[in-house]
């Protein structure tokens, strides 16, 4: 039953039925000034690959009409289905939406549609849409091997054959003789989520890993790290974590997590294993690229796509300090191993107020160091909780209720504009409430902001991955002054024990650790393929003039080259994008560039 006043369900679905037909109808007739009419002023079209193989976010109705002008004639789409129950939902200034789902074809793809109508639900005419979501959910003849569509082999074959499921694992693993169609360079989430993706549409994938095993990239991490998003929204793709896990995962749990993940997706990852380069060949379409292997020896493979999924940490940025030569202490950047490091009573000095500086401030002062963090510029803190978690709400409420792909697929349907607007208010309202632990950073001298446009941490996560702490306790340190605090001021130069800093003040210093991040990923990208596959990516993560995140998991100007990363839902949503459009152009599908 809803509420007084509400339409029952059975009107809600006319209501969605009727919409539906009316789109698909304007669709079919090509009558795109129809389609423009049933679009509110603001509204927010986002399609993910299912009319232009990339991700688009139009905004208002003249942008709309001109993509469909351009685009739609190409594909076409029929077949509009309402899928499961229209609902009643809210968004930003719309306290009342009519949202569902829908399905729909393409001449080559099977799609999945969410749209959010707003209006007044007992009025008699077509709701107009706030938003909707068009996204390719599976290339025609080529589905994943899952559920209904599992390998299926006759037991009764075992008696034909000497080969059984670990000969061609083992076989499959090894490319003794043969080169894959994909090479996924990092085994972190990001690239063994990617190569799963790949592996369900039958695509050959080698993962390579530089690490010992699998998962090290967080074993090496500190002690105490737990994730600092509820376990709710970081399942795998495929394989969610089991329901008896704890909220926050441990990160060693995670990193065996990883290791049985691999194990389980029968996915082939080469570990020890280093990706030092590659070039591409525009006329057979493919590149060479250059491995170091376990055995020390190196190989050279022909790939006709790479993955790239080695994180942010590609290249440190290290700031230039007078004096450094003649420092006698220890050196290190953050992405540096810092676990076997005695600091017991040493004096440490963090340089940078991020999620790193605070994270190693915290476990050095956790293991005897003393600890003062050198703060240059504001950052944004937030409370893990309460604040953190509203801005994963929907994952929160969802959790047991809703599937996941389901609730994948309506935050998917929020577009990073939109986002954008919804964290104006929503980032003061977390402030409001981390006032305590915001008075009392302010009272020590820490220097905080809420973003450049008011829009507090998560867009400065979507904008530049940096400029934010989710407090797990290093703030407290602070307030408490167990991590001590130079703020405003930077390092002047370095004597052999001591460091000065602008203001004329020093401090003696066994440890420097410069947690001071990284260069952009398209510097990574230049490090391992040069100057001109670099120049041609262009910059990648950020949101882009078009309104998607740029150059992830999508395709790039580079032919044959992605970029996956980002968090867990990034890397279980979007991977499938990518391993669909791999699968299209490897049948011939998708057109050149
Ligand atoms: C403390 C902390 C808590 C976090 N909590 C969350 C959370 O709750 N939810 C969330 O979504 N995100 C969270 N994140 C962020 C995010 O999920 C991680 O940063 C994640 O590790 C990114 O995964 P990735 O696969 O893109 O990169 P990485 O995990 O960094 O993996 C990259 C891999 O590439 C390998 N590699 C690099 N270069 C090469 C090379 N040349 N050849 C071969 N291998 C190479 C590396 O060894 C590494 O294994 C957290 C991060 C931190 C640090």
């Amino acid at each position: 039953m809803g509420k007084p006043g509400e339409p029952s369900a059975a009107e809600l679905r006319r209501i969605a039925e009727n919409w539906l037909w009316a789109f698909s109808e304007a669709l079919k007739e090509r009558e795109y000034d129809r389609v423009a009419r049933m679009m509110h002023t603001d509204c927010y079209w986002r399609d993910l690959l299912t009319f232009s193989w990339d991700f688009k976010t139009l905004h208002g109705i003249d942008e709309v009409k001109s993509w469909l002008l351009k685009t739609f004639d190409l594909v076409g789409a029929y077949g509009f289905c309402l899928q499961g129950e229209p609902a009643i939902g809210a968004i930003g200034e719309h306290s009342e939406t009519l949202e569902f789902f829908f399905s729909f074809e393409t001449r080559i793809a099977l799609g999945r549609g969410y749209v959010r109508l707003v209006g007044d639900l007992n009025s008699c005419g077509t709701l107009p849409v706030f938003t909707i979501l068009t996204a390719m959910s599976e290339l025609k003849g080529f589905p994943e091997a899952i559920g209904r569509n599992r390998p299926r082999e006759d037991p009764r074959a075992a008696s034909r054959t000497l080969d059984n499921w670990l000969d061609r694992r083992q076989a499959a693993r090894e490319f003794r003789h043969r080169d894959p169609d994909v090479i996924v360079i990092g085994a972190g989430q990001s690239g063994l989520m990617a190569a799963a993706r790949l592996g369900q549409l039958n695509v050959s994938t080698l993962v390579v890993e530089k690490s010992e095993r699998i998962g090290d990239v967080w074993r090496r991490r500190y002690r105490s790290l737990k994730l600092h998003n509820e376990i709710c929204m970081n399942h795998f793709a495929y394989m969610p974590f089991p329901d008896t896990w704890p909220v926050y995962i441990p990160k060693d749990k995670l990193a065996d997590w990883l290791e049985l993940y691999a194990q389980s997706m029968e996915l082939n990852v080469w570990t020890k294993t280093v990706f030092l380069g590659g070039e591409y060949d525009r006329s057979e379409r493919r590149w060479t690229v250059r491995l170091s292997v376990a055995d020390g020896g190196t190989r050279t493979m022909r790939p006709r796509h790479v993955i790239m999924a080695v994180g942010v940490s590609g290249v440190p940025s290290m700031p230039e300090l007078k004096g450094v030569d003649a420092f006698g202490g220890t050196v290190l950047h953050s992405s540096g191993q810092s676990d076997d490091l005695d600091v017991k009573d040493k004096s440490v000095l963090v340089v940078g107020a991020g999620t790193s500086g605070h994270d190693i401030a915290q476990d050095m002062h956790m293991r005897g160091a003393d600890v003062t963090m050198l703060q240059r510029s504001p950052i944004t803190v937030v409370s893990l909780e309460p604040s953190s978690v509203r801005a994963y709400e929907m994952y929160r409420k969802n959790e047991g209720v809703r599937p996941l792909i389901d609730t994948d697929f309506i935050v998917a349907s929020v577009p990073y504009d939109l986002l954008r607007r919804l964290h104006g208010p929503l980032s003061r309202e977390m402030a409001h409430e981390d006032k305590d632990l915001l008075d009392g950073l302010r009272k020590v001298g820490f220097l905080l902001d809420n973003g450049e446009d008011d829009t507090g941490y998560f867009l400065k996560l979507l904008r530049y991955q940096a400029g934010y702490y989710l407090n797990v306790g290093a703030s407290d340190l602070i307030i408490e002054q167990k991590i001590k605090l130079r703020s405003g001021v930077r390092i002047e130069r370095l004597t052999s024990r001591k460091a000065i800093f602008s203001d004329g003040s020093s401090l003696g210093l066994d440890v420097l650790v410069l947690a001071t991040g990284y260069q952009p990923l398209q510097e990574a990208v230049r490090a391992m393929f040069g100057d001109e596959v670099a120049d041609r990516v262009g910059p990648i993560w950020g949101i882009g003039s078009d309104g998607e995140l740029r150059n992830m998991y999508a395709r790039t100007r580079q032919e044959g080259f992605f970029v996956a990363g980002g968090g867990f839902p990034a890397a279980r949503v979007y991977s499938q994008y990518t391993a669909m459009l791999i699968k299209a152009d490897l049948e011939g599908l998708l057109p050149s560039l």
